[in-house]
């Protein structure tokens, strides 16, 4: 997979729900990188492409835009590949999105779109691959932020499957006992228990079903406010079994954070003995807010109550700064123009695959 290492530029871009953002690469990597928030409002579809070209043209020189080879592009969500379309990607405001046609028509160059948990992938295995060493030819990625989304690269392969959507880890179902709504309108899913907008709604669940009066409950706390109640109250060594004296972290009675932080682990642990199960990564890494600012107490949840039938991958956070689908983007243009599909297969041989 190094044969994607090449040293003509391209421009990534990564467009999440809060912020968009560009670099540009060479062969040694990231030469120039800017910010700016995505688009909140607008009348129709085209303000995301239209942010996405003003924000490479006010931060790449005309010469440098012009040296690019191709423009790689990270979208939220679903999309169709062919068309370069975003389709109900959920937090933007329009049904169908496009992307790569207004890119192409703006740039006169060749432009790939791909959903952001397969650049992740892609970005990891592509940082790690060109250097050699710590290359891994089954890794899993998964994003745990306002959702939580996955990337799939098994032997050697980006797993797209029949839609391009392949890797939507967190609608796999791991609780059948708290009965929590995933955004995608079904119960027990993962992202329903452990995304950022999901473990509020967790947090309230286990404490109606364990008939726990808590406080604080009248305003549902954010995931970092229950992040924070759990560390406060395992660094003082607090259990769920000893609640019975005074008020905790937040208000909340004393051991609750603890004993939430249990069942959350378990169902963390559901779905990553469940990925396990059916990749046999060799590592898993995890990406996204949720997991970059809480990883320590995650993973070791995880661990605790992995399914020991596999044997357990490695299991950490992204070394990529929150830029990994950034990477990606690049690697996917790395090795288009190299003639490359995403799968590590040169494309003279693959009649159908878009890359
Ligand atoms: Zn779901």
């Amino acid at each position: 997979m190094a044969k994607g290492n090449c040293s003509d530029s391209v421009i990534a871009v990564d467009m999440g729900g809060s912020n968009l953002r560009t670099a540009l690469f060479d062969g040694d990597g990231i030469v120039r990188y800017a910010k700016t928030v995505t688009p909140r409002e607008g009348s129709g579809p085209e303000i995301y492409a239209d942010a996405i070209i003003d924000l490479i043209r006010s931060s790449l020189s005309a010469e440098e835009i012009a040296s690019a080879k191709a423009v790689g592009v990270s979208v939220p969500g679903p999309l169709d590949m062919e068309k370069g379309e975003l389709i109900h990607s959920p937090n933007l405001l329009f049904p169908v999105i496009p992307i790569k046609a207004p890119l192409e028509e703006a740039f006169k160059k060749p432009v790939f779109v791909m959903n952001d948990t397969n650049c992740g992938v892609l970005g990891e295995v592509g940082k790690d691959g060109d250097g050699g060493e710590g290359f891994r030819n089954n890794v899993v990625y998964i994003s745990m932020s306002t959702g939580i989304g996955g990337g799939i690269f098994a032997d050697g392969h980006l797993l797209l499957g029949n839609t391009g959507n392949a890797g939507e880890v967190g609608h796999l179902y791991v609780d059948g006992t708290y009965s929590v709504r995933c955004s995608c309108g079904h119960t027990g899913h993962w992202e329903g228990y452990a995304s950022g907008r999901g473990i509020p709604h967790f947090f309230r669940a286990y404490c109606r079903k364990n008939r726990i009066p808590v406080k604080c409950s009248a305003i549902l706390p954010t995931a970092e406010d229950i992040f924070a109640g759990i560390r406060e109250e395992l660094s003082r060594g607090v259990n769920n079994e000893d609640d019975e004296d005074g008020a905790g972290a937040g208000g909340c009675d004393r051991g609750v954070f603890a004993g939430f932080y249990e069942e959350l682990s378990k169902v963390n642990a559901r779905a990553i003995s469940s990925i396990t199960a059916a990749y046999s990564p060799a590592v898993i890494i995890l990406d996204g807010s949720v997991a970059a600012n809480n990883g320590e107490l995650i993973i070791a949840g995880i661990l605790k109550y992995l399914d020991g039938y596999l044997p357990a991958p490695e299991i950490r956070l992204s070394r990529l700064g929150g830029k990994a689908p950034l990477y990606g983007a690049a690697y996917c243009c790395a090795l288009s123009l190299r003639g490359y599909n995403v799968h590590g297969e040169n494309r003279s041989a693959d009649t159908h695959k878009q890359y």
